[in-house]
């Protein structure tokens, strides 16, 4: 490789042979056809046809179809490429992506169709994907909104048994993003997508830190082209919320970039960290309470200024500290964890316990070994911090300008759900956090406590 990931063209990321990396690894994505701009819907014939499939099978929901329905339909038709559709019907509240919905689409598959045309953002991307990796085809999707960096991401966000999870399948190979049609999408969709990407900031910075302290690959090249991506879609804040056509080009552009990232690195360390955490914890509860939640990059900007805050203070002010560790762990009580579990997850506790342990992450010898690693990289880390975060002031003036939520009260959340959401957020999954460190450091309840007292929960 001689140039960088972040310096190529799409037509250089998207080769079927991958691109062979400095760290070792040949990175390789789905993704065979991608056009943004204004009229490319009109490109999806070509697409379908450069990559042989002659019937899709199109998704859409009742907002996806008045949006871009019509415009598919034409385009199809005018190529002569026979479809079928299903338009999920109106139901009160959000659609989820869950068994319900997926059941919808295994009713109404046309087992004559050889492709997964998703006509969507989020949920019907998700879905979708799903379904095609079900039927054993491959998915395509016409953006709907640049909500998002999941469109060419290898995973779907699902709910599963009410409890959130990632499936892990093909991204789609052809991805239509028509400016025209993004246009229409409401400012809160524009916001979630740039909520979404300001989450980069720390998911890079924390993949560097869990490199250190606990091993995980990391490849610098897609931490570059992730930074790339968010450098150019911050610079286009302004005119994506003006509905500029060359700024919804480019932040599209740069949501299907960052999503192929997670595809490289054959996980989602380059896109999402603890901020994304707090989003997945919010959604479980509120699926707990049977409440609606709000959309997935909405929630991801309120958690990263929760992230940068606590990295500006826990992680600022403290240096690591043997003997405040070893006393954590000592005082760690399994019987007052599973209390404090039990409650923060409900019916979902027996999957918590069970990654607690397998991971053997609240053992004394797994806390020991990351405590040793962080105390000798220390300095280190400090330098990564200071190298990938902005300020939280700087990101919160740019949320702002945008007219986005930035406090968990803007979404409806207590205090208390988002103590409960950092709390448990080393919990739910096997990734290496923010909040793993600071429990690993013995600063995970004092920076609850800290949050609690000095955060500001007012905006
Ligand atoms: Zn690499
Ligand atoms: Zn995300």
């Amino acid at each position: 490789m001689n140039r960088h990931l972040s310096e190529m063209t799409l037509a250089e990321l998207t080769d079927p042979a991958g691109i062979r990396c400095a760290c070792g690894k040949i990175h390789r994505c789905g993704l065979r056809y991608f056009k943004a701009g204004p009229g490319a819907v009109e490109t999806l014939p070509e697409g379908l046809r450069r990559q042989g499939r002659t019937r899709p099978f199109v998704v859409m929901d009742e907002h996806t179809e008045a949006a871009a329905g019509e415009k598919v339909r034409g385009a199809l038709r005018g190529a002569g490429i026979a479809f079928s559709e299903y338009v999920f019907p109106h139901r009160e509240g959000k659609m989820e992506p869950d068994e319900w919905a997926m059941g919808a689409l295994a009713m109404a598959f046309d087992p004559a169709c050889d492709i997964v045309l998703a006509v969507g953002s989020g949920v019907i991307n998700d879905c979708c994907k799903v379904l095609a990796h079900t039927c054993a085809l491959p998915c395509a999707v016409v953006c709907t909104a640049p909500s998002m960096d999941g469109y060419c991401s290898n995973s779907a966000s699902m709910i599963q048994d009410r409890l959130k999870v990632s499936l892990y399948n093909a991204c789609p190979e052809i991805i239509v993003a028509d400016t025209d049609i993004l246009a229409t999408a409401p400012d809160i969709m524009l916001q979630a997508g740039l909520g979404d990407m300001l989450a980069k900031y720390i998911s890079v910075c924390e993949w560097r830190i869990a490199h250190l302290v606990n091993g995980d690959p990391y490849c610098e090249e897609i931490a570059g082209m992730v930074r790339a991506c968010l450098k150019k879609i911050v610079d286009q804040a302004d005119g994506l919320m003006r509905r500029e056509p060359a700024a919804l080009t480019a932040v599209v552009e740069g949501l299907v970039i960052s999503g192929m990232s997670m595809a490289f690195a054959e996980i989602s360390r380059p896109a999402s960290g603890l901020e994304h955490y707090f989003s997945h914890l919010w959604e479980m509860q509120a699926l707990r309470q049977g409440k609606p939640s709000d959309l997935h990059g909405i929630q991801v900007g309120v958690g990263t200024l929760l992230t940068l805050w606590i990295y500006e203070h826990a992680l600022n002010l403290e240096k690591p500290d043997a003997a405040r560790a070893e006393a954590m762990m000592r005082g760690f009580s399994r019987e007052a964890w599973e209390g404090t579990m039990k409650r923060i997850f409900g019916p979902v506790f027996p999957t918590v316990a069970a990654i607690s342990e397998k991971t053997g992450r609240n053992r004394p010898e797994t806390q020991a070994a990351h405590m040793a690693k962080i105390e000798a990289h220390w300095d280190e880390i400090r330098a990564i911090i200071r190298e990938e975060l902005p300020s939280r002031d700087w990101v919160d003036g740019l949320m702002r300008r945008c007219g986005m939520p930035r406090v968990p009260a803007d979404l409806g959340l207590t205090v208390q759900d988002t103590l409960d959401a950092l709390t448990g957020s080393r919990e739910i999954r096997d990734k290496y956090l923010t909040s793993s460190m600071l429990w690993d450091m013995g600063l995970l309840a004092g920076t609850a406590e800290m949050l609690k007292r000095d955060y500001p929960w007012e905006g």
